[in-house]
């Protein structure tokens, strides 16, 4: 039934009918230009664990037809095992991406605040944008602690902590941790991206702290990150409501059986890739501040090391085929590169490249 009486209006444009709170946001876009040796990213540079392997050969061929589990049971499971802990307290993901952005929609109405460390992980800022979520960056001190009395004082819906942070590598002290599980009212989602490679984790602050959710990953110490395989790990009432907003299938069955086989016949692999990475970072820091540079302590597998001219250095090194992560202006660090961990070999090139191109930039 079309009513011709209808005065014509001005044909919208697709922006015009976009949500507004859209126009502010861009595509994520990294440099990914292939490079020789690829440091930029923080995966795993020894490739893929072995039962995994064999998981994806095996599923390729007998999984692919059928929808997956809808909320990947088995995989929380694994999970369960792997950490200690319930399988009611474990949501998955398409990456620990996904579970971020599910557990801010969760919890955040449209104009809710988001607290988040400056610097931090970069897509953090972004969920908070698509949710239409405000925000607010809180400087890290000048140890690269989060800077409890900010986060008290935001005393933010959702709280964003990341430690080890990305991209600093440094643990947050964990009086601080807990100065801020105390001290806010709202979520608190702590990201262990990288927890494989610290010292310590806060999986334990959960008994005492409901309101918190830890978010973890495959794609790091366990070299899945193509398959896309993250999850949280909370209160079951906390991870119920996850769930909901990440909704069903969101686990592909070929990330499902890899998933599982990693996290049950895999461990002895990655633990061994894990000490290696982290001896490899601890020789790499001293390499960097052989070059007359200040690393800072890292926790995870990567290495921040502050530098005069990120992009300057990143095109010298790229030219020589390394690629590292350029950052300029960061909060109370200036400009910086961030290398990943890898096998030595590869350390050893970055390194000596490094050296060329910082000479280079000072003629
Ligand atoms: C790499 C990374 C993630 C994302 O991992 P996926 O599981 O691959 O989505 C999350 N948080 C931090 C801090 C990271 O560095």
């Amino acid at each position: 039934m079309s009513d011709t009486s209808r005065p014509p209006v001005a044909a919208a444009t697709v922006l015009d009918i976009a949500r507004q709170s859209y126009r502010a946001i861009s595509l994520y876009a990294p440099n990914r230009a292939p490079a020789a040796i690829d440091l930029s990213d923080n995966t795993n540079l020894w490739g893929i664990p072995p039962a995994a392997a064999r998981a994806i050969s095996n599923a390729a061929s007998s999984a692919v037809t059928r929808y997956p589990a809808l909320y990947a049971a088995g995989v929380k499971e694994a999970i369960a095992a792997y950490l200690g802990v319930k399988p009611e307290m474990v949501v998955t993901g398409c990456g620990s991406d996904d579970v971020l952005d599910s557990a801010i929609r969760a919890f955040g109405e449209p104009g809710d605040m988001v607290a988040y460390p400056d610097p931090s992980f970069a897509m953090i800022p972004i969920f908070a944008s698509m949710n239409g979520l405000r925000q607010i960056a809180i400087p890290l001190t000048d140890t690269s602690d989060a800077d409890a009395e900010l986060f008290i004082a935001a005393n933010a819906k959702i709280t964003y902590l990341c430690s080890p942070n990305n991209p600093t590598g440094a643990s947050f002290a964990r009086a601080t941790i807990e100065r801020i599980l105390a001290g806010v009212n709202g979520i608190i989602v702590i990201d262990e991206a990288y927890a494989e490679f610290a010292r310590w984790n806060c999986l334990d602050l959960l008994d005492n702290f409901p309101r918190v959710v830890i978010t973890r990953t495959l794609s790091k110490a366990f070299g899945l990150a193509g398959l896309r395989i993250g999850y949280a790990v909370g209160a079951p009432d906390i991870v119920a409501e996850i769930e909901k907003s990440r909704g069903p299938y969101k686990v592909n069955a070929i990330a499902q059986q890899a998933a599982i086989a990693a996290l049950t016949d895999d461990l002895p692999w990655v633990a061994e890739h894990v000490a290696e990475a982290i001896t490899n970072r601890e020789r790499l820091s001293r390499a960097l501040t052989t070059l007359g540079l200040a690393p800072i302590p890292s926790e995870s597998n990567f290495v921040l090391v502050p530098v005069s001219d990120a992009a300057g250095l990143d095109r010298r090194l790229r030219d020589r085929g390394v690629a590292v992560r350029p950052f300029s202006a960061l909060p109370r660090i200036g400009d910086a590169l961030r290398i990943s961990v890898g096998p030595w070999p590869m350390l050893e090139s970055c390194i000596a490249a490094l050296g060329e191109s910082l000479s280079e930039g000072r003629q």
